[in-house]
């Protein structure tokens, strides 16, 4: 890993720098801070070579995170397939379309384990025992997981209408799991406010710069998985709108390391029209987005007022790219078409990247034969609540043939049934 030399927290805006310590915000001008790194000094210690003898997980891009003297990886967390699709881009009329699949993401099902594996890293030098978050669903069953293997304390925030499944995949590992009437802003809020008053590590509000940059793994294993290589475009669902930074982020660190040769990537984000905060701002071309009250299916995206919301936009425009929202019968419906088509079962928010990038092609924004990758965030099992409606159970029937031959002849109809024969 990178000395503690190389890298410190730094405000977006006036560019003050802090030290390592757990905060997010910048005591003079009150804009979020990130960490920023020596990349001459990086240059000379982080080399590709030295990839090969180490593992396909998060960890093996070690020198470009901020993990603190001594650290040693608890897990092996990420390293998951980028797949290249065959029949859903077929169904599309396209080419070199791929799927980073984060469904499968090691140990929680979801993308939210890498952010958590850095923030415990700083929990961990920080000095923190019991550890938290603000939470979605997601995050709460990565916070939940890891600290049970690492040893902490973990006490969770959630909204109070959960899914019933990310509500269990949480509880399970012992962790104490606080439930707020309110929304994921109300949740978000009162976190801030327990920082203060508590000697906790809050993954994602006082350790929140060590947090977004376990999301630029998910941006340097697609480029290895490509050879080393940048996509044309990418597709990233957004919530508080820190992933789709951080994977820029990654991209702009392996030009500048030369990784990999520069090229421009458009980056595109997408979003739940029931809470679309940066996709509205993105197409009605706000200066800033207006925050919304969230209502949609793709809970673990409803965030109405996001912390990288203006950040998010940015990078977008600035790319060349573009933001889309979809419906929640267009999510369930993009939910079954990736599971048809791919064998992949995704969470909502996996519809929601799959709706939007049909919408995308649809609009001609992503060209049939540039490189697109898409961000499959989540595991479908966490929200079969979704779409269990459009599956109800069978009848069941008889273990006999005549009853099975029956039941072929119910379904199939009469002309079926005369061509069995
Ligand atoms: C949290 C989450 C996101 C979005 O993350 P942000 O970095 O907050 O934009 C995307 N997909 C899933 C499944 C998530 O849980
Ligand atoms: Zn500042």
């Amino acid at each position: 890993m990178s000395p503690d030399s190389l890298y410190q927290l730094r405000c977006r805006e006036c560019g003050k720098t802090w030290g390592n310590v757990p905060r997010s915000f910048c005591e003079d001008c009150f804009s979020p801070l990130e960490v920023a790194y020596d990349y001459d000094a990086l240059k000379k210690i982080a080399r590709r070579e030295n990839l090969s003898s180490r593992s396909f997980n998060m960890w093996r891009y070690s020198e470009l995170l901020p993990l603190g003297e001594g650290f040693t990886p608890p897990t092996a967390t990420g390293g998951t397939p980028l797949v290249l699709s065959h029949k859903l881009a077929a169904q599309w009329g396209i080419k070199n379309l791929y799927l980073k699949n984060d469904a499968v993401c090691f140990p929680s099902l979801s993308f939210k384990d890498r952010v958590v594996g850095t923030a415990l890293a700083a929990a961990r030098r920080f000095g923190f025992e019991t550890v938290g978050c603000s939470s979605t669903g997601n995050l709460a069953n990565a916070v939940a997981a890891q600290a049970a293997q690492q040893g902490f304390d973990a006490c969770v925030f959630i909204p109070a209408d959960l899914e019933p499944a990310k509500v269990l995949n949480t509880a399970v590992y012992g962790a104490r799991i606080v439930r707020i009437n309110g929304n994921y802003d109300h949740v978000n809020r009162l976190c801030a406010q327990i920082a203060d008053r508590f000697q906790w590590g809050l993954v994602n509000v006082n350790l929140r710069p060590y947090y977004s940059e376990g999301s630029k793994t998910h941006g340097y294993e697609i480029a290895e998985q490509l050879g080393w290589r940048l996509p044309d475009n990418v597709v990233v669902p957004m919530a508080g709108g820190s992933l789709i930074t951080k994977i820029a982020k990654a991209f702009k660190e392996l030009v500048t390391l030369g990784w990999v040769n520069d090229k421009p990537v458009k980056f595109f984000g997408a979003q739940a029209t029931g809470c679309s905060p940066i996709s509205d701002g993105v197409k009605r071309n706000l200066a800033r987005f207006e925050p919304q009250k969230p209502n949609t299916i793709a809970r673990s995206l409803a965030i109405g007022n996001p912390a990288d919301g203006p950040f998010a936009m940015k990078l977008i425009r600035d790319s060349g790219g573009w933001a889309e929202d979809v419906s929640d019968p267009e999510i369930v419906d993009a939910i079954q078409l990736l599971a048809e088509t791919e064998g992949i079962f995704t969470e909502t928010a996996g519809g929601v990247t799959v709706g939007v990038t049909r919408k995308l092609f649809a609009q001609n924004r992503i060209k049939p034969e540039e490189t697109t990758v898409i961000c499959i965030t989540g595991n479908g099992l966490k929200t079969t609540d979704a779409i269990a409606a459009e599956f109800p159970a069978t009848e069941a029937i008889a273990p006999r043939l005549e009853a099975f031959e029956a039941y072929l002849d119910a379904q199939l109809g009469a002309t079926a049934a005369g061509a069995k024969t």
